[in-house]
């Protein structure tokens, strides 16, 4: 468990996160609506040494990131709008994972086994300007989570 005491402490998060990143990372997101998960996904970029607006997918659903704008391929994607899973296979999320990370908000609207290799971080509003970030994370991340 972290408090992120504001905004800068959640992308700082994302910055050293996202440095970690490598091919076939899954990063599962949730928390409500202004938890903080764009906010993350935001850090994580700019720690894959992206350096421009970052979008929230919410309308496109995905945001594909490429060298050498990022250092590895990045797919940022939000299932909210997504109602029906039948539509999930159809986006073709998983080609990502060949020789790229991505990084999921509402990854609920997927099967629970899907995240089973996942970094799954979860962020709770406990004030104005503070979060709770608890995390579950597969064998993947054995030597990269929590950060040191
Ligand atoms: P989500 O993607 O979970 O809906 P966003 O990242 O889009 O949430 O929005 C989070 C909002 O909460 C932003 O307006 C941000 O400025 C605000 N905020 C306040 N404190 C924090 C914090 N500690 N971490 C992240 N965002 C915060
Ligand atoms: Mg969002």
């Amino acid at each position: 468990m972290t408090i992120l005491a504001d905004e800068q402490a959640t992308l700082k998060v994302g910055r050293e996160l996202g440095a970690l990143l490598r091919p076939g990372d899954k990063i599962a997101l949730t928390g409500t609506l202004g938890a903080g998960k764009t906010t993350l996904a935001r850090g994580i970029l700019e720690g894959q040494d992206y350096d421009e607006e970052v979008p929230s997918p919410t309308f496109a659903i995905i945001q594909q990131y490429e060298p050498p704008e990022t250092r590895i391929p990045i797919a940022h994607v939000d299932l909210y709008r997504i109602e029906d899973p039948e539509e999930i296979p159809e986006l073709g999320l998983e080609d990502i994972l060949t020789d790229g990370a991505m990084i999921v908000e509402w990854p609920d609207r997927m099967p629970d086994s899907f995240w089973n290799d996942a970094l799954r971080i979860d962020l709770e509003i406990t004030g104005e300007g503070n979060r709770r970030l608890t995390w579950s994370a597969g064998r993947a991340w054995e030597d990269r989570w929590p950060l040191t």
